[in-house]
């Protein structure tokens, strides 16, 4: 299968970064995990590929950011989160309620995801003091919400286009970002909202011309590339964790009553089972 990629460069004079995200791989194993219904695919494909340029931003090892979409939505919170080494991973309230397209037979994202909340950004830049932003959801759709943030929590107007194209699998899913560089004038913001009205269909375009033929559609100008992937960073180790924070007697009890221990990662839908000999082998033997 095709990796993840975000490809970056600047366009018009050097006066806006541009970015050009493949989200597809990555998207089609966060479905595969939590068998998310079409429209969950879609409202958390979009809020992962903006996840993923915002870690792009990160600086450093040990740096890792999280965005919440809470919009009071029938499908719950959104919860997409990463690193600066671009692993990537996240979660839906209701992963598999479907509901009816839109009349214009679209994915019925603001519906799924609701628009009277926030979006919140915790970042933390390896330093331990996790910083927030948060803005009002404008309408539930994802792109127009990230633009909002953009513009009220950093100050940077910025132009976004994101979708997912899904029909049992993904098709394509991706996002273009177009932000003008501190100091860059009025002509350069009207610049990205002209040019991105040319990615309205940004997943047919990433499924027909892959990211590097939709960069091109800008710019004939060198890029950076970078790959990545949906991948939890838990573990059995982490989760034997989970176990020794319950304690002994707790622990036990828990062996006692459901004969074993499951420990949930909501990140990536995995459990982790625990019986009675992996929790002697934690404790010792039962007093
Ligand atoms: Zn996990």
């Amino acid at each position: 299968m095709q990796k993840s990629i975000i490809l970056k460069t600047l366009v018009h004079g050097g006066e806006v970064s541009l970015a050009v995200i493949d989200s597809t791989a990555a998207v089609q194993e966060a479905m595969r995990r939590h068998k998310f219904s079409a429209v969950a695919a879609a409202a958390f494909g979009r809020t992962l590929t903006a996840c993923v340029y915002l870690c792009s931003w990160l600086k450093g090892e040990g740096c890792s950011l999280a965005v919440t979409v809470n919009g009071g939505g029938p499908g719950g919170k959104i919860c997409a989160a990463g690193d600066s080494e671009l692993r990537m991973r996240g979660f839906v309230g209701e992963p598999q309620l479907e509901l009816p397209p839109r009349a214009d037979g679209k994915l019925d994202v603001g519906g799924f995801t609701g628009r009277d909340g926030t979006l919140t950004v915790v970042s933390d830049d390896g330093t331990g003091v996790p910083f927030t932003g948060t803005s009002d959801l404008v309408s539930g759709e994802i792109a127009e919400d990230f633009s909002a943030y953009f513009l009220t929590s950093e100050q940077r107007p910025t132009a976004i286009a994101l979708g997912v194209k899904v029909k049992e699998r993904i098709l394509g899913a991706g996002g273009v970002f177009l932000q003008p560089l501190p100091g860059a004038g009025e002509e350069a913001i009207s610049y990205c909202e002209k040019e991105i009205a040319k990615f309205r269909e940004i997943s047919s375009l990433i499924g027909e011309r892959g990211a590097e033929g939709v960069l091109r559609m800008l710019t004939d100008e060198p890029f950076d590339r970078r790959e990545f992937s949906f991948r939890c960073h838990c573990s059995r180790k982490r989760a034997a964790g989970a176990v020794l924070s319950l304690g002994k007697e707790d622990a036990f009890a828990l062996i006692r009553e459901e004969g074993k221990i499951s420990v949930h990662c909501h990140y990536c839908n995995r459990d982790y089972i625990f019986e009675r000999e992996d929790v002697v082998r934690l404790f010792g033997e039962e007093a």
